[in-house]
């Protein structure tokens, strides 16, 4: 499985040059460095020409990078910060004019390119390869596929575990285990387990808290496999729910339904959103969703598009998004559903095979 590489952007990355008026770009968001040349190490720098390409890595990473890096030239630094040998370059072949990613530099990075490069021109960019990154190649969409697969594989095998007395941490714990057992290199973010009155908080920490029957449980895990990160949630219960928690999952989930029934190439991020409000409206929850309804995953848990209220970004066939809309009600509980769609032409495909029946145990 090979991702885009350098190669399948080099045309579009010349264009952000040339309409930048810039002589190349420095790039330190490991993620973007991952997508464009292959590398899974932790410390790099890629410096982007309009003829070439050039990796930096420090010594841990010489053999690996040497086996993963394509279609750059790699400069392997012994000792001292691999940021010098970017600069050095920079000196070398006299670029004036430079590009660097204003929403992944950090302050010190910035500082030591503005004090090391006078009279060299720095422009931010924001989200440049973030943008060439939201349409997922047919290779990237097989990678998400199987990551996706993996998650729900352990979903469904460590929920038909759970018994009432076992603490929050402890189903997440053994989640996040069975990720690993199974191929997973690592949770894609940490796993929330949260009940009962916890439920409505829609990032909970798991807790030592024993499960209780008769409560909502709402569980959301991802899973990372060859770099790829799913994400699903799903609310489930111990015993039977009143009737109140019954009407709110039911709310959820048709908002959910509703939602993902408008996804399509061409409609914008905000229609979406707005469909899953309208129906959660409709039940009186509207208020009650305090978050977007989804969020782009590729490399990344969280990418472009964000779909929130008044996202105009265009829905594009290749797109990988989640539909999460939920409903927090505090004192009482929350349910949130989530799933992992594929955009196209036509509509979407819904990727997530968990199905989303209320999961009673
Ligand atoms: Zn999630
Ligand atoms: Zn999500």
């Amino acid at each position: 499985m090979t991702p885009p590489r350098l190669p399948d952007h080099r045309a579009r990355l010349a264009e952000i040059l040339v309409e930048n008026r810039l002589d190349a770009l420095v790039l330190c968001g490991l993620p973007n460095i991952r997508y464009l040349t292959g590398f899974t190490g932790s410390n790099a720098l890629l410096l982007i020409t309009r003829q070439d390409a050039v990796f930096y890595t420090d010594g841990r990473y010489g053999t690996q990078s040497a086996q993963e890096v394509r279609d750059a030239r790699i400069i392997v630094r012994r000792s001292g910060s691999i940021l010098r040998s970017l600069i050095g370059s920079i000196k070398l072949r006299r670029l004036r004019r430079l590009g660097f990613e204003s929403n992944r530099a950090g302050y010190e990075f910035y500082q030591t390119l503005r004090s090391s490069l006078p009279g060299i021109g720095l422009k931010g960019l924001s989200g440049v390869i973030e943008n060439l990154r939201v349409v997922k190649s047919p290779e990237e969409v097989a990678a998400i596929r199987r990551s996706v697969r993996l998650n729900s594989a352990v979903f469904e095998a460590s929920i038909r575990r759970i018994r009432p007395g076992h603490s929050e941490a402890g189903v997440a714990a053994a989640i996040e285990h069975r990720m690993r057992r199974r191929g997973g290199e690592k949770a894609a973010f940490e796993t929330i387990v949260a009940a009962g009155v916890r439920s409505a908080l829609p990032h909970a920490r798991p807790t030592s808290n024993p499960l209780k029957t008769n409560e909502l449980i709402i569980v959301d895990q991802g899973v990372i496999l060859d770099g790829y990160a799913s994400d699903m949630t799903r609310t489930i219960a111990l015993g039977s729910l009143g009737s109140r928690a019954r009407r709110v999952y039911y709310a959820v989930l048709e908002a959910q339904q509703a939602a993902i029934a408008v996804v399509r190439a061409g409609v914008q991020a905000r229609d979406v959103d707005r469909e899953a409000r309208r129906v959660l409206d409709h039940y009186g929850l509207e208020k009650a969703f305090v978050h977007s309804t989804g969020h782009g995953v590729g490399l990344e848990i969280h990418e472009r598009p964000r779909l929130g209220r008044g996202e105009r970004t265009k829905l594009e066939a290749g797109m990988v998004i989640t539909i999460e809309p939920g409903a927090y009600l505090e004192g009482f509980g929350g349910v949130r559903i989530e799933d992992m769609v594929l955009v196209t032409d036509r509509g979407c495909d819904v990727l997530t095979p968990t199905p989303k029946d209320l999961w009673v145990l």
